[in-house]
């Protein structure tokens, strides 16, 4: 048993120090993505469901890493998030999320908004005000067009702390979402004091409609949670045309999925968006 367990232990050694160096490496390497570049956005369009019009875009971050291409969030946001890059990553984004808004709106395209998210882990540090009121001064964006999306895990974490940076943000005129509702066990008092404006039902419920009966009941759930609480409902990861009706009869106002458009570059958007323009 002595010597399995030596062995145990030598075999988890040798595979934390693997995994240890590869997050070096790929953390090292990340810094240098910020510098030279490498960081790209792309905008996902948000649809009204009844009309099916275009209103707004969420930023979505992505890696053109010189040899592996494009990298989706997943693989580096929560290492970014661990080793403190993320402040970084989410200003960047920012900035270019409201220059780009700014440009569209220049441009003629009726939008009413641009939605950015906010880790976690820079939401639950104090100079989160600060660095949007800033980028809001540097851009000239009105406030009104800029949308920050706070994940429900985030805001439960610390719900009274939450509330106070909430209401600092909203003080601010922008907008506010909750995102991924419903992973996240919100406490509906809570919810109720939160000052908010739109909850974005989890994809994991959008998945399995119109047919799945517990997706379904979820989504009538949060549909008409929202409409009492006079919250705008989004519902993410609409795929097909069927799951865009069926929420439509819900009650639900917005949508967004690769039924209406994948995450793309600015340039692509309002060139297939044509109603926006
Ligand atoms: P999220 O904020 O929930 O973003 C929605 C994700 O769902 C995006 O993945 C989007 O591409 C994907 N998606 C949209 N429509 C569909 C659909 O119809 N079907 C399916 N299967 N997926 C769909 P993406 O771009 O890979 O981003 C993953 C996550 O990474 C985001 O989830 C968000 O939590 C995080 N993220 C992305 N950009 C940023 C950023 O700039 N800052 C921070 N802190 N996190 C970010
Ligand atoms: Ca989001
Ligand atoms: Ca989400
Ligand atoms: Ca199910």
């Amino acid at each position: 048993a002595k010597s399995s367990g030596r062995q145990t232990f030598s075999f988890y050694s040798q595979d934390m120090t693997t995994l240890a160096r590869q997050r070096v490496k790929l953390e090292a390497e990340l810094r240098q993505a910020l510098e030279q570049n490498q960081l790209r956005v792309y905008y996902q369009p948000i649809h009204r469901l009844d009309d099916g019009r275009m209103l707004g875009a969420e930023a979505l971050v992505r890696w053109q890493h010189p040899e592996r291409g494009l990298v989706p969030p997943g693989e580096f946001i929560p290492m970014a998030e661990d080793s403190g890059l993320i402040g970084a990553i989410d200003a960047w984004v920012l900035e270019q999320a409201c220059l780009q808004m700014c440009q569209w709106l220049q441009q003629g395209a009726q939008l009413e908004f641009v939605a950015v998210n906010v880790s976690s882990r820079l939401f639950s540090r104090g100079e989160l005000d600060l660095r949007v009121a800033r980028v809001l001064a540097q851009t000239g964006l009105d406030p009104a067009r800029l949308e920050l999306e706070v994940t429900e895990s985030a805001v439960m974490d610390d719900p009274d702390r939450a509330l106070e940076l909430l209401q600092h943000l909203r003080s601010l005129g922008v907008r506010l979402a909750i995102d991924d509702f419903g992973t996240g066990y919100s406490s509906l008092a809570r919810l109720k004091r939160l000052p908010v404006d739109k909850l974005k039902l989890d994809q994991s419920f959008v998945r399995g409609l119109p047919n799945d009966a517990e997706d379904a009941a979820i989504a009538r759930a949060v549909i008409t949670l929202g409409q009492s609480l006079g919250l705008r409902v989004l519902a993410e990861g609409i795929e097909q045309e069927e799951q865009a009706v069926f929420l439509r009869e819900l009650g639900c106002t917005l949508g967004q999925g690769y039924w209406f458009g994948r995450p793309q570059p600015a340039e692509q958007l309002l060139a297939t968006a044509a109603s926006a323009l």
